[in-house]
């Protein structure tokens, strides 16, 4: 890792955290198969079939891995600081909670990106030498259509391609962001935004992706207005993303039916551009092929920073997802 704009590619920092089993899986004795070894490495306990064998490996390594009693704010500090703070430095990035519904991607996303913004606050108070703009905006992808999640008109938004910008989400309001209690307030305008006219926010949640994207612009005071750092602007994005098995190929039709579920083009398409990013940046990326790509492509090629929390339950019976997971988790690496 590095804090340097030197253009090199960055690798994408890939974390997967662990959530406690939760009463109901305790009460029917839904036990663990997953074992954290270390710090980066997670074991598949139970003993596999000679054909599981070969499909699936029993230890997975990643940049960290965290246990059911990690603190959020630990995770934040080992996974995703360094990524979400670059901002501060004019370089843009991007942090996703990446799992199946229920596995823990809001609760780890929303602790993240409180922090953050906390230390993103705490820094402009250190950097009086500086003056920072702060413009916050959110969205919501839901069935490939983008909607403002603070603005109470529901009409979907277009994309436009910026010659300069790249992709810009039309009309997408931008509030200025003064203070941590302006960003708590806005934080439920979203919340409630995203349950109007759904008849269960889970199923909106476990559907649509969420991006909360925090812009600075920063500029040098007067007496060293000609450095050539003298002003900044970069984008921070935390993307709580659908959950993952709207991406599983793996489920069984049946399933799929009973849950309505059915594969997820914008989530779909992060796993084929991330798996390209980190094979090297060589070829055709297909950023352009949903909506989250597009939204997101400053944010996750070029010289941007990314970072990918991949949460999981420890849970028997979601051991099939949860190894979808690992497996995505891995091509991230
Ligand atoms: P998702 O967004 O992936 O559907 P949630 O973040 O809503 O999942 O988590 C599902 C439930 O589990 C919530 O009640 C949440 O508070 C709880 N939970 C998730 N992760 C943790 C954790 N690391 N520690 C304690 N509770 C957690
Ligand atoms: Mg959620």
């Amino acid at each position: 890792g590095s804090t340097g704009s030197t253009g090199n590619e960055e690798r994408i920092l890939v974390s997967v955290r662990v959530r406690p089993l939760n009463d109901k899986e305790l009460a029917k004795n839904d036990l663990s198969e997953w074992e954290c070894i270390n710090d980066t490495t997670i074991m598949y306990r139970s003993n596999l079939s000679s054909s599981e064998r070969s499909l699936y490996p029993t230890t997975y390594t990643f940049d960290r891995v965290f246990r059911t009693d990690c603190p959020t704010r630990q995770v934040y500090e080992e996974a995703s600081k360094e990524v979400a703070l670059s901002v501060l430095n004019g370089i843009n990035s991007s942090i996703f909670a990446y799992g199946q519904t229920s596995s823990g991607k809001t609760y780890t996303m929303s602790g993240i990106t409180q922090y953050a913004i906390t230390d993103i606050f705490n820094h402009i108070e250190k950097h009086k030498e500086r003056e920072f703009v702060l413009k916050f905006s959110a969205m919501e992808i839901y069935n490939e259509s983008v909607r403002d999640l603070l603005s109470t008109d529901t009409t979907p938004l277009r994309l436009l391609d910026d010659p300069e910008k790249g992709t810009v989400v039309e009309k997408l309001t931008e509030a200025t962001l003064r203070d941590w209690n302006y960003f708590t307030e806005l934080i439920s305008f979203c919340e409630t935004q995203r349950q109007i006219g759904e008849t269960s926010l889970n199923e909106v949640s476990s559907r649509s992706h969420q991006i909360l994207r925090l812009t600075i612009d920063s500029s040098a005071s007067e007496f060293v207005a000609n450095d050539k750092l003298s002003s900044l602007s970069a984008s921070v994005n935390f993307v709580d993303l659908a959950g993952s098995e709207r991406a599983s190929q793996t489920n069984s039709a049946g399933t799929r039916l009973k849950e309505g579920c059915h594969i997820n083009r914008s989530l779909l398409t992060l796993g084929t551009v991330i798996r390209k990013l980190s094979k090297g940046r060589n070829g055709h990326i297909p950023f352009r092929d949903s909506k989250l790509t597009r939204i997101l492509q400053s944010s996750i090629g070029g010289n941007a920073r990314t970072a990918i929390i991949c949460t999981m339950s420890p849970a028997r019976s979601y051991v099939e997802q949860t190894r979808n997971t690992l497996l995505f988790a891995c091509c991230a690496k």
